[in-house]
């Protein structure tokens, strides 16, 4: 299995190297050359298998001689068979037709749980194979920094620094990242914003020097090996909904295109998806441009649902990479001006093939609030403000001919108390063994806004 960069001038990988690499050299994202496919009678055999099985089934196409199978099968074993939720990625019925695939159930209570484990092995594995150490560097508002601690937290190979807003993550979040003691673990409180933690993080990425004395690495949505994991949960809840015999649609509360790009890639192995529908906050640039064919960058609103507070969606370009036909010149272009100007259109023909799979729907913050009361009030189900965002859409557009219509919950309600009380009047408790989190012992540096101090504090962590 080879891997292409989108913007056409990296060379081509095999799967390890993608794995460490995230961003191509040319600033693209690698994604396959070619999609290993699988066959109605695959999917048949898939349907009665467990999760960590259907992982191994899926992953084994993508990576190549990077595993043996055994090893492969130990990975997916010991990430899923550790979940608190014995079918992993339970599905749920809300409706006749509507279904809701709840994948809150591994450390961090939310979606990225599933891949970023999966990605903290498969890292581990490697660079102890090859005798090498990585320092993973990272900004988060929230969920990406917790699942990426708890995916990497005592793995020998690995230390990882996590920069997050002083202040400005919620309560549940911060004691997420700032209770894992483990001596590899890192965490950064920096006196700003979150984009001043993204900022900084790029600074250290952009000096080569430091780069290379630490090997820095990411392990962002942008990572391939992320949406590769998560194409698994698509294969595991169609199969289970009656494919490849019926097609079934999928919607997902998106924030920077990398959940519902691995939908994308499940529909290009050959699984029956009638549809994907992309639900966004208040911040709605990707149901803009379902719409209208014009991808225009707009400032960033907080919300509700702040995991999906993007102002560009950067897996996007993954999907831009097919509408131009492949063509990697073409679209570094239409990125480079869009990055210029704020602003780019695709042909009506570009357009019409993303809406034959894509869908897109909006819904601000009193709209997610509603949602979340009617779901309590039709189903008793308690969900997030995020969920509630992939409900509304999936509403919004019901798949064809009455197939079954699944809703990616990415997040548990306990982990946005406030808005699921205000819709309900319920405060959703944390599950029984985070119970005692904010009252947990707590490792966290505070650091003022400023590259040399970031450096500095780094250097003599390492040292
Ligand atoms: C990260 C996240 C999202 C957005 O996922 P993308 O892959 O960026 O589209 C949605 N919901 C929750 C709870 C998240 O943590």
């Amino acid at each position: 299995m080879r891997y292409i960069s989108t913007r056409g001038k990296a060379p081509e990988l095999g799967f390890e190297d993608v794995l460490l690499t995230g961003l191509a050299r040319d600033g693209g994202l690698y994604v396959p050359k070619t999609w290993p496919t699988l066959t109605p009678a695959d999917l048949k055999r898939l349907a009665g298998l467990s999760y960590a099985e259907t992982a191994f089934e899926v992953c084994r196409l993508f990576t190549g001689d990077a595993f043996d199978d055994a090893t492969l099968k130990g990975i997916m074993d010991e990430v899923y068979g550790s979940f608190e939720h014995s079918a992993v990625a339970p599905l749920k019925q809300l409706d006749g037709n509507l279904w809701m695939m709840e994948l809150f159930h591994g450390p961090t209570l939310a979606f990225k749980d599933y891949a970023m484990q999966v990605l903290g092995r498969m890292f581990d594995h490697v660079l102890t194979k090859r005798g090498e150490k990585v320092t993973i560097v990272g900004a988060t508002s929230g969920d990406t920094g917790s699942a990426a601690i708890e995916a990497c937290r005592d793995k020998a190979a690995i230390d990882i620094f996590m920069l997050h807003p002083k202040g400005r993550v919620s309560p549940v979040q911060e004691a997420q990242m700032t209770s894992v003691l483990s001596a590899n673990v890192h965490n950064i409180a920096i006196e700003g914003t979150f984009d001043d933690c993204q900022d900084r993080v790029k600074d250290l990425f952009n000096d080569p020097a430091f780069r290379d004395r630490y090997n820095l690495s990411a392990v962002n949505s942008i990572n391939w090996a992320r949406v590769m994991a998560q194409i698994v949960y698509y294969f595991w809840a169609a199969v289970k909904l009656g494919a490849p015999d019926k097609p079934v649609a999928f919607s997902v509360p998106t924030g920077n295109f990398g959940n519902v790009f691995a939908g994308y890639g499940a529909l290009q192995m050959g699984l029956p998806i009638s549809k994907l529908v992309v639900g966004s906050n208040a911040n709605d640039i990707l149901a803009r441009f379902f719409a209208s064919g014009a991808m225009e960058m707009a400032g960033v609103v907080p919300t509700l649902s702040p995991s999906m507070d993007i102002q560009v969606s950067s897996n996007f370009e993954r999907l831009l990479f097919d509408l131009v036909g492949r063509d990697g010149t073409v679209c570094a272009q239409v990125l480079t001006d869009f990055r210029k100007t704020g602003r780019f259109t695709v042909s009506a023909e570009q357009l019409a093939q993303a809406r034959k799979v894509f869908a897109g729907a909006r819904f601000d913050d009193n709209a997610t609030k509603t949602i979340i009361k009617q779901v309590h009030d039709q189903t008793g189900e308690l969900i997030d403000p995020h969920s509630a965002v992939g409900v509304g859409a999936a509403r919004e557009n019901p798949a064809p001919d009455g197939a079954s219509m699944v809703v990616l919950a990415t997040a548990h309600p306990a982990k946005f108390p406030d808005a699921v009380e205000d819709a309900t009047g319920i405060r959703p408790a944390l599950p029984a063994r985070l119970a005692d989190l904010l009252d947990r012992p707590k490792r966290c540096q505070s650091l003022p806004n400023d590259l040399d101090q970031l450096k500095h504090s780094i250097e003599s962590t390492l040292a």
